[in-house]
């Protein structure tokens, strides 16, 4: 459907457009892409940390604190007038400045009257988060629009057609693609670069919606879908994906290609760069999706695929998940009969608190949760089963890697590597993919560091970025000797 063009979207998350300073950066980057014969079309988060200011605006109305609200607003409203101050020029600044103080006055007025009746609907938690992105893509459209990009804003709303549910609208993809081709389609084919707001939606009806907080990437990949994208960038402020967290691991590298599954098992255990559920509608379409750096532009990034390449590396990444505290229920009293697990989780469901591992033998069921405030009331419910005990300061390490499916002697290398450890519990993911491990707090470090030094010694460079690596730290080689002493 996009003849020859070859679409990307290009998704700046919060930090990607900051200040003015980043924006105008991402116009840098965006006019690079077209330099390579690419056809972008680019899709803005709110500036950063916007999007929480405005719920919390919206949340001090609703306590009835109006004078609170309003000014949370007002700092928005001076963000906002700064921003457009220094990245326009000539009679753009007095346009976009009035327009600006028009969508305020009328946040303003909406404030002001939720703070009247103190009383905040889902329907109108949409509406004033939605002012971020409404705000953002049109005055990065403005200033688009002033250069050679040829830049045009396109209200989301028209494009990302959802259902009503709201705080977390579904996206009505059919309807997407649509309209997509009547407002998207056209400006592409007349040379423009659309801006679009992430995150929001309307109904068919056209109230506002939104997609779940950190929606633009999944309008990002609604947009590479509905378009048939040939690439989609979520441009970040880190390079991509790593091989562990380098604040542990100095030496870890940039993995330049993991799977989609891979990646989501990483997302779950806290290496947050993106979730990936929220690009899997363009996984589906075999469209490559790239995590990259707007602070570091010419990094290569992430490449995220539908399938995994085979590496020679069993593991692309290794996460840690600390503040974790392990929970054993020991059924002496009452045998594993059946519905007993059923009714553990059920003490678990009731306080909305997630297991993120599970082990059981006969007798006994160990599992582990976020520390939270709930331990001692989840500790109590479970023992009318059972005998109860808990103990906090456990982290999980989990590595990951599409390569050790079906692998002999990994388990053998990986408890190997940190045999000066006690581990506290290990389950291999159904996924067959990840591999963890709890092991106490205090031991992480470690361990991450024992690990990855045996598995990321020698890592095949068709996967990871090894020419970034540093050479081994401060070892004087002959050659700096010898240059020190002349
Ligand atoms: N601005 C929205 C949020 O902060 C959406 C996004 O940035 O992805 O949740
Ligand atoms: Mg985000």
């Amino acid at each position: 459907m996009s003849g020859k063009m070859k679409i990307v979207v290009m998704k700046f998350g919060g930090t990607s457009v900051e200040n003015a300073a980043s924006i105008a950066r991402t116009a840098e980057i965006v006019e690079g892409r077209r330099a390579r014969g690419l056809t972008p079309v680019v899709v803005v988060s709110a500036m950063a940390k916007v999007t929480d200011q405005l719920l919390a605006a919206a949340s001090a109305a609703e306590r009835g604190d109006r004078t609170g609200a309003l000014a949370i607003s007002s700092r928005l409203r001076n963000r906002h007038l700064d921003a457009a101050s220094a990245l326009l020029t000539g009679a753009s600044v007095a346009s976009t400045h009035m327009w600006m103080e028009e969508q305020f006055q009328a946040l303003d007025d909406l404030l002001r009257g939720l703070a009247a009746v103190q009383e905040l609907t889902p329907r109108t938690t949409d509406l004033v988060a939605s002012y971020g992105e409404r705000l953002s893509s049109r005055m990065i459209g403005e200033l688009y629009s002033q250069t050679s990009l040829n830049g045009i804003h396109v209200d989301a709303r028209t494009c990302i057609v959802t259902n009503s549910d709201h705080g977390k609208a579904t996206p009505l993809e059919e309807k997407i693609e649509h309209q997509l081709r009547q407002h998207v389609l056209p400006l592409l084919e007349k040379g423009h670069v659309p801006v679009l707001g992430g995150f929001i939606g309307a109904t068919e009806k056209g109230v506002t919606t939104t997609l779940g907080r950190g929606g633009s990437d999944f309008t990002g990949a609604l947009i590479g879908r509905g378009l048939n994208a040939h690439a989609i960038e979520i441009w970040t402020d880190v390079n991509g994906i790593m091989t562990t967290d380098p604040r542990v691991c100095p030496d870890a590298l940039r993995v330049k290609t993991i799977s989609f599954e891979e990646a989501a098992e990483l997302a779950y255990f806290g290496a947050k760069v993106l979730h990936p559920a929220t690009i899997l509608p363009a996984v589906q379409k075999n469209i490559p999706v790239w995590v990259l750096n707007s602070k570091d532009p010419s990094n290569q990034g992430t490449q995220i695929t539908a399938i995994a390449r085979h590496s020679r590396t069993p593991f692309k990444s290794i996460a840690i998940k600390r503040k974790l505290t392990i929970i054993d229920v020991v059924a002496s009293r009452m045998l594993m009969t059946h519905g007993y697990l059923k009714a553990i989780f059920d003490v678990f469901n009731k306080h909305k608190c997630a297991v993120d591992m599970v082990s059981t033998s006969e007798v006994s069921v160990s599992l582990t949760v976020d520390s939270n405030d709930r331990l001692a009331a989840i500790a109590a419910d479970l023992s009318q089963l059972a005998d109860v005990k808990y103990e906090g300061r456990k982290a999980l390490i989990c590595m990951v890697g599409e390569n050790i499916r079906g692998q002999r002697g990994i388990a053998a290398q990986v408890f190997s590597a940190i045999r000066h450890v006690n581990v506290r519990m290990i389950s291999q993911g159904a996924s067959e993919i990840n591999m963890s491990f709890m092991i106490e707090e205090d031991d992480v470090e470690e361990a991450v560091r024992s690990l990855h030094q045996h598995f990321f010694q020698d890592p095949d460079p068709e996967i990871f970025d090894v020419a970034a690596r540093k050479p081994l730290a401060d070892v004087p080689t002959e050659a700096s000797v010898a240059a020190k002493r002349s």
